[in-house]
């Protein structure tokens, strides 16, 4: 009897309804809506509704609440980070109501740092290493600059490392450092940090060669050495990690006799130029070592580096031997540390039998030393 009361109850009161409304609309609106469930965070997304008739919206999202009066409507979000609550509610003029909620997830943008030492003396090896967690998004570049020269790096796990130069005579000076890297949804992450380059201040050293051992420095001369090591340099972009696993050696015992960096004089009242590798003298014939494992780019005779090897030990470092009277490596040999390349000479531009060793990073003379006893980067 009860339920019999109750639905005689409620059929009594729609007719009730429907007299006092006139519009005779009790149907809520149904709403088409786009929306992606996975966005970028911090870039524009957009969200598409289209409504069976023209309604009041009430959109909410990420903090954001707003309205608007509109059949089809298309608004742009900005994409907040992690999973967000996206809900719309349309109201048509009868005042009946749909509401439809979404999750959208909005991926993090790259979490990276930058580290590198506070200062280095000009013309030394310093390395910067950009890391970003090993579980998140990865970057799909990377890019470092030191003071605005882009620099070779390689990448090792959730590391990019670059190695760089600071030139021979650089002032002492701030430099910048930046890091940028890109994901794949075309957002960039900007590092900045500053590097304290401290000048390497040294007297001019006069060597006052004779004009007959300097005759070999010619213009000539000059040029092709220079268009033999741009072309080793090209061939060595194939090999961009690094070949070592340990501390550089130097290649000879012997007496150091002009030490790398010396701001020299060649003749009486000549140019100033600074001296780019570590002169050891040692008697001709002597064993000279690979520093380190890598690839023979070059081993030949030129007029003023004289008999030549050039070792390339990937990632955009190489070790140059001058000065050799024999060859024992020829050029593509995959070379092992501490391995016998050649001999010590007198050839080319010098006085007497030594070795110049020299240590360049993507063509940035460094010194040598700073390789030995540890590990770089
Ligand atoms: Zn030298």
């Amino acid at each position: 009897m009860k339920k019999l009361l109750f639905i005689l109850g409620f059929g009594f009161f729609i007719p009730l309804l429907v007299i006092s409304n006139t519009s005779l609309d009790a149907d809520p609106p149904q709403v088409y809506i786009e929306v992606p469930d996975e966005v970028p965070a911090d870039t524009p997304f957009n969200l598409t509704l289209s409504a069976s008739e023209p309604v009041t919206y009430t959109i909410k999202y990420a903090g954001l609440e707003l309205t608007e009066v509109a059949q089809n409507y298309t608004l742009s979000l900005l994409a907040a980070e992690g999973l967000q609550t996206l809900e719309v509610s349309a109201m048509d003029g009868s005042k009946n109501q749909s509401s439809y909620s979404y999750e959208v997830y909005g991926i993090a943008t790259l979490k990276a740092s930058m580290s590198l030492s506070e200062s280095v003396v000009a013309g030394s090896p310093t390395s910067i290493k950009v890391a970003w967690p090993a579980d998140g998004l990865q970057p799909s570049s990377v890019a470092v600059y030191v003071n605005g020269v882009l620099e070779p790096l390689y990448q090792k796990g959730n590391e990019a490392i670059a190695l760089a130069g600071i030139p021979l005579g650089s002032p002492s000076q701030t430099v910048p450092v930046q890091a940028v890297l890109a994901d794949s949804y075309g957002r960039t992450v900007t590092l900045n940090k500053q590097l304290t380059v401290v000048a390497d201040e040294r007297e001019v050293e006069n060597l006052n060669l004779t004009e007959t051992t300097y005759s070999v420095v010619t213009a000539e001369a000059q040029e092709r050495e220079r268009e033999a090591l741009d072309g080793a340099y090209q061939s060595a972009r194939t090999r961009p990690l690094p070949l070592w696993r340990e501390p550089f050696v130097i290649p000879i015992e012997g007496r150091m006799t002009s030490g790398y960096g010396t701001p020299r004089r060649y003749i009486s009242g000549g140019n100033v130029s600074f001296h780019t590798g570590a002169d050891i003298a040692a008697p001709q014939g002597t064993p000279i070592r690979a520093s380190n494992d890598g690839v023979v780019l070059i081993s030949n005779f030129y007029p003023i580096k004289g008999g030549l090897t050039v070792i390339d030990h990937g990632a955009s470092v190489f070790s140059f031997y001058f000065h050799q009277s024999k060859f024992l490596v020829q050029v593509g040999d995959t070379v092992k540390r501490g391995q016998i390349i050649g001999e010590v000479g007198t050839t080319g531009l010098s006085t007497g039998p030594h070795l110049h060793w020299e240590m360049q990073i993507n063509g940035v003379p460094t010194n040598p030393l700073d390789w030995v006893d540890k590990l770089l980067p």
